[in-house]
């Protein structure tokens, strides 16, 4: 399974200036390539008629080297194929659509900080020394020192696998190099089911009494959409520039937050030997009605992203993941099997009609969801969630775009917009 691991670069000023001018020069060169390319072949680019046009000028007039040369016209092939994909699959609207002809009549352009990816040609990895070298226009940089944590050091030396992007976000270099993890063997024969109830007040509610976040996390939610509020009323540049810094921090906490939950449901899992059920996703938005400012919370919450955790940790340990319908799972009992919206009292509370039992809403719906998850594994649906690459981009995942989509995009191709 492909596993991106992110590691970031102590870079000197002139070190960084270095950079700053090969991610520039190669996304410039990579604008200008695909423009060849648009004039020459339309969408349809084919890789060796577009070398032959382009690599003299771009090692002689450009200075980019041979091989970031060779990736960037790569960068720029897959990029067409990516948006002919796309137009085929009808993502960007039908044949008379307004944005599917724009997207067709343009080339592509990269941003000038996209990422730009390196291989073995062109870097070198000294794990234990943590250091890297990589070649720039304007010469190879030795020993540029990384930081990384010793169980993502031990991954890049057993399974670092063909290239790594360069990228710079928030001030800081970064590497992002992908590994080929080994799966865990799925244990095919799991001791009943864990059941994963997902919500507002609790986040994560597990039908073995796990309960995270909560409270204090929707507070502190409360008081950031309070001074996001604010701040967009003010509107200056400044308040700008602290409203982006407010919103990173935000998907970054969210996305640690997620880390950690994901990771102590799989942990009980595959200590109790048992699978994950889910709740398939796909209907939460239109399903769930709540007063107006929960619903903010709940908008802004990665659940896509927790569950794309979950999948990927469970396949590392071999435990076995289910996605069930919610439906009803908020209603019945997990007894007696009487269903009726009046079960609910509230938010929190579940008192069943039929036997009377009381208990926490979100812990019953967890229990229904954990049968529902022992019922779907028997039926033989076991999960069919194709191997999800991880990338670092919360907001990706959240927009549900496909592993190559998410590269492409990453990589900095986007569709003109006039
Ligand atoms: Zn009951």
């Amino acid at each position: 399974m492909k596993l991106v691991v992110a590691v970031k670069l102590v870079t000197s000023p002139k070190v960084s200036e270095a950079l700053r001018d090969e991610l520039r020069g190669c996304n410039d060169a990579a604008t200008w390539v695909s423009a060849v390319a648009f004039e020459h072949f339309g969408l349809k680019v084919r890789e060796g008629a577009l070398r032959k046009l382009v690599y003299a000028r771009l090692r002689e007039e450009r200075r980019i080297k041979s091989a970031a040369a060779q990736q960037l016209i790569k960068k720029v092939v897959d990029a067409y194929t990516a948006l002919r994909g796309n137009i085929r699959a009808g993502n960007l609207g039908g044949d008379q659509s307004k944005r599917r002809r724009k997207a067709a009549s343009k080339p592509i352009v990269f941003r000038p900080d996209a990422a730009q990816p390196y291989d073995c040609r062109n870097m070198g990895w000294d794990i234990d020394g943590r250091s890297v070298a990589i070649t720039t226009r304007q010469g190879r940089l030795k020993g540029v020192p990384f930081v990384c944590s010793p169980e993502q050091a031990r991954t890049l030396s057993s399974c670092r696998k063909g290239e790594a992007d360069l990228l710079f976000r928030d001030g800081a270099w970064y590497l992002h190099a992908t590994c080929e993890v080994p799966e865990g063997t799925l244990n095919d024969v799991p001791l009943g089911f864990i059941g994963v109830d997902l919500g507002v007040e609790n986040v994560a509610t597990t039908s073995t009494g796990y309960r995270a976040a909560g409270r204090h996390l929707n507070r502190h939610r409360r008081r950031q959409q309070y001074l996001r509020t604010k701040l967009q009323k003010k509107g200056t540049k400044a308040a700008k520039r602290l409203l982006k810094k407010r919103r990173r921090q935000e998907a970054r906490r969210a996305k640690d937050l997620n880390h950690c939950i994901s990771k102590t449901i799989v942990t009980e899992a595959e200590r109790t030997g048992q699978g994950i059920s889910l709740e398939d996703l796909t209907g939460i938005l239109g399903r769930v009605r709540l007063r107006k400012p929960q619903r903010v919370t709940l908008h802004s919450w990665s659940f896509h992203q927790l569950g794309e955790f979950i999948v990927y940790k469970a396949r590392l340990a071999g435990v076995p993941v289910v996605y069930v319908n919610p439906a009803y799972t908020s209603q019945m009992c997990a007894d007696c099997g009487h269903t009726d919206k009046r079960n609910r009292v509230d938010q929190g509370l579940f008192i069943c009609r039929g036997c009377g039992v009381v208990a926490h809403a979100d812990r019953n719906a967890s229990r229904n969801i954990a049968a529902k998850g022992t019922v779907a594994w028997d039926a033989g649906r076991q999960s069919s969630v194709p191997a999800p690459v991880l990338s670092d981009g919360g907001q990706d995942a959240a927009r549900n775009l496909t592993a190559s989509e998410r590269r492409s995009r990453k990589l900095g191709a986007s569709i003109p917009r006039s």
